[in-house]
C-alpha cells in the first residue's frame, strides 16, 4: 500500500473510533482531503484511496491540476478565503465553496453561476474562533445572513464551515464546536436542504466529529 492510502485508511479508522464513541454512525461523516500544495498524481492517489472529495484553497491550483484530472471522480471543494475577483474563475468547476462570508461575495456567486445557468452549492464559512487573522461570518450574524440570500436563485446553502481556534485549550475548541452544531441544527430547521456541518482539522477531527461535525 502507498503511504497515502495508508494514511487515509489511519484516519478512517480513527474517525470511526471517534464517531462510535459518540454514538454516531461512521457513514454519515465525509473525508475531506486538503490537496492543497499537493500535486495532480499525490491529488490521484488520495482520491484513487477513497477520499470522499477535495479540498483547494488557491484559485490557481485549480487551474493547474483540473486539466491533469487530479479531482477525476470525487467532488472539488473551495476552502479557502475567496476574493470577489477570482469567483468567475471557479464557478463551474467546483462542486463545492466552502467559504461564503460576506453579501458581496454572495452576489458575485449569484452572478457568476447565473451567467452558467446552474446552481452552486456553497458552505457559509463562521469566523467561530477569535483569533483576529480568521476569515468568516460573525455567528450573530447568521440567521440574517441565510435569510437575505435565500432569494439569490443560483446559490444552494448546504451547511456552515469553520475553523476553530488554534490552541492547547481542546475544553474552548469543544465548545465552538458544539457552538456551530446547534447553529447548524436551528437553521436545519428552517432550511431542509441544509445537510453538511463541515468542521474539524488533522489536529482536532475527533473532537469535531464527538460534536456533530459530518465532514
Ligand atoms: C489546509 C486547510 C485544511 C487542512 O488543514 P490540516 O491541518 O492539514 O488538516 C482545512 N481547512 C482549510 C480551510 C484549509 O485551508
Amino acid at each position: 500500500m502507498s503511504t497515502i492510502a495508508e494514511n487515509i485508511a489511519n484516519i478512517r479508522a480513527r474517525m470511526n473510533e471517534a464517531a462510535k464513541k459518540a454514538g454516531r454512525d461512521p457513514s454519515e461523516i465525509l473525508l475531506c482531503a486538503a490537496t492543497k500544495m499537493n500535486d495532480a498524481d499525490r491529488v490521484k492517489e488520495a482520491v484513487a484511496a477513497g477520499v470522499d472529495c477535495c479540498g483547494e484553497n488557491r484559485v490557481q491550483e485549480i487551474q493547474a491540476k483540473r486539466p491533469l484530472g487530479a479531482y477525476t471522480g470525487k467532488p472539488l471543494h473551495f476552502i479557502g478565503h475567496l476574493q470577489t475577483n477570482k469567483v468567475k474563475y471557479i464557478i463551474g468547476k467546483v462542486d463545492m465553496i466552502e467559504s461564503l462570508d460576506s453579501e458581496k461575495l454572495a452576489l458575485e456567486i449569484e452572478k457568476q453561476a447565473s451567467k452558467q445557468d446552474l446552481v452552486q452549492k456553497v458552505l457559509v464559512q463562521i469566523k467561530i474562533s477569535n483569533d483576529p487573522l480568521k476569515t468568516g461570518l460573525a455567528y450573530e450574524e447568521a440567521t440574517s445572513f441565510l435569510e437575505k440570500i435565500s432569494t439569490l436563485k443560483h446559490i444552494q446553502v448546504k451547511g456552515f464551515m469553520c475553523v476553530a481556534t488554534h490552541t492547547e485549550d481542546m475544553d474552548l475548541v469543544a465548545k465552538e464546536f458544539e457552538a456551530m452544531h446547534s447553529l447548524y441544527t436551528k437553521m436545519k430547521a428552517i432550511y431542509p436542504q441544509i445537510d453538511t456541518l463541515s468542521m474539524g482539522m488533522s489536529h482536532d477531527y475527533k473532537i469535531a466529529i464527538e460534536h456533530g461535525s459530518n465532514m
